[in-house]
């Protein structure tokens, strides 16, 4: 009884200890989580482990409703904490309790729970919230695409603002819930694994679950009418794919290159170890956008994609990235060619595969078809600074970067690298910086030099991407890579239309 007693005193003197002497010891969290690039996305405070979306949606008038629930755990002591979000909220409560709330800027809503939140606290956060995604315009567009059965969230780096609250940045990762309830007779897609399907009184619900970490603009959602393939890749893992139904004459061609997904996430896991996720797939909504995005599990591809017919090279690049990017994702949107540099090289892996051009090739002729003048070389693949993060020298001139180390320290140790960073940061987050440490201690070499030259310096570099072995030898006029004078143009590789074809990838219509 007497040590009963005394534990009871115990807990009643930390949880005396966890109250702050006055409620100024508690302070506002950041409405941003620190990105030069996006000083306001994502937020400060806390951090996400879980999401729990739960909607209602109406394709004939796109009026979404819906209930979000976050698993959050305060970081500092938080007397107020923002989230990320577009729609208009009814309700806030965290932990049970009515939370005051309040929007600012553009896409900021601010939490002030009725109890602050002591660091280290977990905390459950929900809100309902309602809108016509479509119709809400944050920096002049919208990521919600109608299409002509429906709708699909897709965008890069906006996206979960229009259809859920969030921590709004990739370097706060979580698992996802997806829950849509629907007319009969339309279909949700969304990330992971369809867990369910329930139908009542003309109404179907659809269950999406994504177990592993997931980057807030990696998650998607489409509803519509889709002809759907299930199937399991050569190495059993299960394959899901959706096709609208009016996809017209790109039908056919969406498929020929989508129904490759598992011969080619298979064919990836050769270079890139164990594929990350329970899951794969992709889905093509009728949208008039260009772009592909590597949605985790399950990529989104515009139909415009294969306007001119099969594609796997795209397939290739946006499965790449499930790897790169999605499994090990960004800390910073800075070091976007740590998914744009690799994914864009994997394409250039498979036209060597398929005897199209070898990576060597392919980096020559980016090499020599950009003379030193061209602004091509001003941007950084390093650094590109948010205006030009998706253009065209971040994937090309960034992957002659990732030939340019794969010459530097030899097919053995580039390959031991290609895989190795993927399985050791595995769900995690990275910076270029920490990838180059990663390079240096497999290869044993300094690569400052390199990475400076091919990432962070904003010229075309004195030489191509030439390997170690040419780049010693006297006659290296005549060693690949050495094409350099502008005007000799090596011939243009069989693989080049279909890689240039995917450059409006990540072209978010804004
Ligand atoms: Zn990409």
């Amino acid at each position: 009884m007497r040590k009963r007693l005394i534990v009871s005193a115990a807990s009643a003197l930390s949880l005396f200890l966890a109250v702050p002497a006055s409620a100024s010891d508690f302070q506002p969290g950041a409405a941003g989580a620190g990105d030069s690039y996006y000083p306001t996305y994502g937020n400060g405070g806390y951090r996400v482990s879980h999401y729990d979306i739960r909607l209602k949606y109406q394709p004939a008038t796109d009026e979404l409703e819906g209930t979000t629930t976050i698993l959050a755990t305060a970081t500092q002591d938080l007397s107020r904490f923002n989230l990320d979000f577009a729609l208009n909220v009814s309700e806030v409560r965290v932990n049970g309790r009515p939370a005051a709330f309040t929007t600012s800027g553009e896409q900021e809503l601010e939490v002030t729970p009725a109890r602050p939140l002591a660091k280290g606290s977990q905390a459950t956060v929900v809100v309902r919230y309602k809108g016509v995604p479509s119709t809400v315009k944050k920096y002049g567009f919208t990521a919600w695409l109608r299409t002509p059965d429906g709708a699909v969230a897709a965008g890069e780096p906006e996206s979960a603002w229009w259809w859920f609250p969030s921590n709004d940045h990739p370097s706060d990762k979580a698992t996802f819930d997806v829950s849509v309830l629907v007319p009969d007779g339309n279909q949700v897609i969304s990330n992971g694994t369809l867990t369910g399907t329930s139908s009542q009184a003309g109404w179907t619900r659809y269950s999406w679950r994504e177990t592993k970490p997931q980057a807030t603009y990696l998650a998607t959602i489409a509803v519509g009418k889709f002809d759907v393939t299930t199937d399991t890749t050569p190495s059993g893992l299960p394959v899901y794919n959706a096709y609208s139904k009016d996809l017209g004459d790109n039908a056919d061609a969406a498929r020929a290159s989508v129904e490759r997904t598992g011969e080619l996430v298979d064919w990836l896991s050769g270079y890139f170890g164990d594929y990350p996720f329970s899951s794969v797939g992709g889905y093509v909504p009728n949208v008039p956008t260009g772009f592909a995005l590597e949605t985790q599990t399950r990529v989104f591809y515009s139909p415009r994609q294969f306007a001119r017919g099969a594609n796997t090279s795209v397939v290739v690049h946006e499965l790449a990235h499930q790897w790169y990017g999605d499994s090990v994702s960004l800390s910073r949107w800075s070091d976007i060619w740590l998914n744009e540099g690799f994914a864009r090289y994997s394409q250039f892996l498979w036209s060597e595969h398929e005897n199209e051009g070898t990576a060597q090739e392919l980096a020559d002729y980016v090499y020599a078809s950009h003379p030193a003048g061209d602004p091509f070389w001003t941007v950084k693949p390093g650094d590109p600074g948010p205006d030009d993060q998706f253009s065209g020298a971040v994937y090309d001139r960034g992957a002659v970067a990732v030939q340019a180390l794969r010459n530097a320290v030899g097919d053995e140790k580039f390959f031991r690298i290609l895989k190795g960073w993927p399985t050791e940061r595995r769900y995690g987050n990275a910076t270029i910086p920490e990838f180059q440490a990663y390079a240096e201690k497999v290869s044993g070499t300094d690569l400052g030099d390199l990475f400076r030259t091919w990432l962070f310096t904003a010229a075309k570099p004195a030489t191509g991407p030439v390997p170690a072995a040419a780049a010693a030898s006297a006659a290296a006029s005549l060693a690949p890579g050495a094409g350099t004078a502008d005007g000799q143009l090596p011939a243009e590789p069989k693989s080049w239309k279909k890689i240039q074809e995917t450059n409006s990838l990540h072209d978010a219509g804004h």
